[in-house]
């Protein structure tokens, strides 16, 4: 399988990128019709998930409830002092796949990928890779 790397820049400490189009592209880019997408990313404070895309309240309520779950400060040791950001990027995970079916990624209507920032800005590499036939 090969992998395709994808840089997505971030514009705050904390943000959800809409990137299924990006791994659409990815996805089209292959002959697969019918297989799996991976989606990987290679960052200790920044994570992905899939949620509801259509109302952007959604993602904003997301990122308030890691917020007051995980606060910035606390009982952290962690001498760059952004441990918050690591639990988050822990609670998030760092891969996911997606279902590809008939040349199509096999989200529901109201799903989107996302990458999850939580220590940014920063420029952070996505790799795509899809497997099928
Ligand atoms: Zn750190």
């Amino acid at each position: 399988m090969k992998w395709t790397k994808i840089e997505v820049k971030t514009s705050s400490r904390t943000q959800f990128i809409d990137i299924t189009g990006l791994v659409s592209d990815e996805l089209a880019k292959s002959a697969v019709k019918n297989g799996a997408c991976h989606v990987y990313m290679t960052h200790t404070t920044a994570g992905l998930t899939i949620n509801e895309n259509a109302d952007p309240d959604v993602a904003r309520d997301i990122l308030a409830g890691l917020a007051h779950l995980v606060p910035e400060k606390g009982n952290y040791r962690h001498a760059e002092g952004n441990s918050d950001a690591h639990i988050k990027a822990s609670l998030m995970g760092s891969s996911l796949m997606v279902p590809v079916i008939d040349g199509r990624l096999a989200l529901g209507t109201w799903q989107g990928i996302y990458f999850c920032e939580f220590d940014g800005p920063r420029v952070r590499n996505v790799l795509v890779g899809v497997s099928g036939e």
